[in-house]
């Protein structure tokens, strides 16, 4: 069976890496995506980690290599996800997450249909921006920016087949756990298992 392709979005400080880091914690094999960014590096954050960083022109030649699934500029930087491991991990049946935004869905949508997609929102816009201010990693100006792309992405809502509201992170990790089994349980999944030689043989 092919590993499922975990998309994972939602506003700038909703929670989607802190749920991440739980939901890898506790299914060490699930895979994820290290994407590549024009952003520069938080304090604290490794190249080949969280992300591989890279500047604009080694970006723009990994796009013309066909080097991304998907990119997309969010804030004013570059973001894109390397094909090959996604590719791979699929074909080896590992699951994977991409945490990436609302156009880079859209796109993974258009090449992998079957994937699962799941949207994040905090329980309020009160409380995202406490948790977006609270986070410390970026200046005022780069908050607002963030604040004001809210609503696009909520609008993009109906792209998604879930949605994981994170007041306390162990229920949303546990409600994408939840997810991730039932969509193994799906018969569209199963349509190639030969259920007589399992059941009668
Ligand atoms: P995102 O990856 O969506 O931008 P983060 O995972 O960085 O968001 O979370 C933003 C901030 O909110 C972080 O400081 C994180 O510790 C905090 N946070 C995340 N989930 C919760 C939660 N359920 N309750 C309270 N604070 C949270
Ligand atoms: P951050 O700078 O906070 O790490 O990420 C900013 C936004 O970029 C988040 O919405 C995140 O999901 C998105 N993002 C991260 N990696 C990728 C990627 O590879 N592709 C796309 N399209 N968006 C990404």
């Amino acid at each position: 069976m092919r590993g499922l392709l975990l998309v994972i979005s939602g506003p700038s400080g909703a929670g989607k890496g802190t749920i991440c880091r739980a939901l890898r914690a506790k299914i060490p094999q699930i895979g994820y995506s290290i994407s590549a960014t024009t952003r520069p590096p938080r304090p604290g954050e490794e190249d080949g980690e969280s992300y591989f960083f890279v500047d604009r022109e080694k970006f723009l030649k990994m796009v013309k290599e066909g080097a991304f699934l998907e990119w997309a500029e969010v804030y004013g930087e570059l973001y894109g996800t390397p094909r090959k491991p996604v590719e791979e991990a699929l074909a080896r049946g590992q699951d994977i997450i991409l945490e990436i935004d609302t156009q880079g869905a859209a796109q993974v949508k258009r090449c992998y249909p079957e994937g699962v997609f799941i949207f994040v929102i905090p329980p309020s816009y009160a409380e995202l921006e406490r948790r977006i201010k609270g986070r410390g990693t970026e200046s005022p100006a780069a908050i607002s920016d963030r604040l004001a792309w809210v609503k696009k992405e909520m609008d993009q809502l109906d792209l998604y087949d879930y949605v994981v509201v994170n007041d306390r992170v162990e229920d949303a990790v546990a409600k994408i756990e939840a997810i991730i089994i039932a969509e193994k349980c799906r018969t569209r999944r199963l349509k190639n298992t030969d259920w007589y030689e399992l059941f009668w043989s």
